[in-house]
């Protein structure tokens, strides 16, 4: 249960922040300006229009199946994803999905994605940190974009590691077998939202369990990506 001393420990660190620096952008640090929690420069960041080459290649549908994560972790989307995880603040989930929906339209209209499903927290985590992220933005991105939205499609059996704690082979064994589908998904394509794409083990499995159940395409968008260059697709 490291992961959950963890979530605790960076809660409360996050709450002292605001205490100790209640009027400074808690992504870049600049002055809030009257903003809360995150600065207009950093919103505006977060909320971007999607750059062209991904525009195009989407509607050419080239990268439309795989896995997109639509900012770098490293900067103010990873922070505005801690104050979401692990300082409860889930407003965050709405600049999020705003800037996560424009590259769902796009896609959909590539792939003709119908039903969206979130990446689950297991049991026990979801217990303890009161709400599913992913669950939280994926509600939004689905509203925004017109597609159903399937918060129960994938149960999570298995209480696994934190997959930061793992590199390759590991990540993947991990996450073998921990997913299963709670609902039909034949003859669909299917997305799915995560909050963060590493190295795509998490997602890949999702994908691999929602193809069981006769999904017929999978795409996995996710609002970051760890190791990602700005404005780059994994
Ligand atoms: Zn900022």
């Amino acid at each position: 249960m490291a992961g959950v001393k963890l979530d605790l420990v960076r809660e409360l660190a996050s709450g002292l922040e605001s205490l100790l620096f209640p009027s400074a952008c808690r992504a870049c640090g600049a002055d809030l300006a009257g903003a809360r929690l995150i600065c207009r420069r950093c919103r505006d960041y977060l909320t971007a229009p999607l750059p062209e080459t991904w525009r195009r290649r989407c509607d050419l549908g080239e990268e439309a199946v795989g896995r997109w994560a639509r900012h770098p972790y490293e900067g103010p989307a990873g922070e505005a994803l801690r104050l979401l995880k692990f300082g409860g603040k889930r407003r965050m989930a709405a600049l999020l999905a705003a800037g996560l929906a424009p590259l769902v339209q796009v896609l959909k209209a590539a792939t003709g994605v119908e039903a969206a499903v979130p990446v689950p927290l297991h049991p026990a985590r979801r217990r303890e940190r009161r709400f599913n992220q992913s669950e939280d933005i994926g509600r939004r991105v689905a509203t925004a974009v017109g597609i159903e939205f399937k918060p129960r499609g994938l149960a999570r059996l298995k209480y696994t590691r934190p997959q930061v704690e793992l590199d390759g082979e590991a990540r993947r064994a991990n996450v073998r077998g921990a997913f299963a589908a709670r609902e039909d998904f034949s003859g669909r394509t299917v997305l799915v939202v995560d909050d963060v794409i590493t190295t795509g083990a998490t997602v890949a499995e999702c994908a691999r369990v929602l193809c069981e159940t006769g999904a017929t395409t999978v795409v996995a968008v996710a609002v970051a990506g760890a190791g990602l260059t700005e404005a780059s697709e994994q």
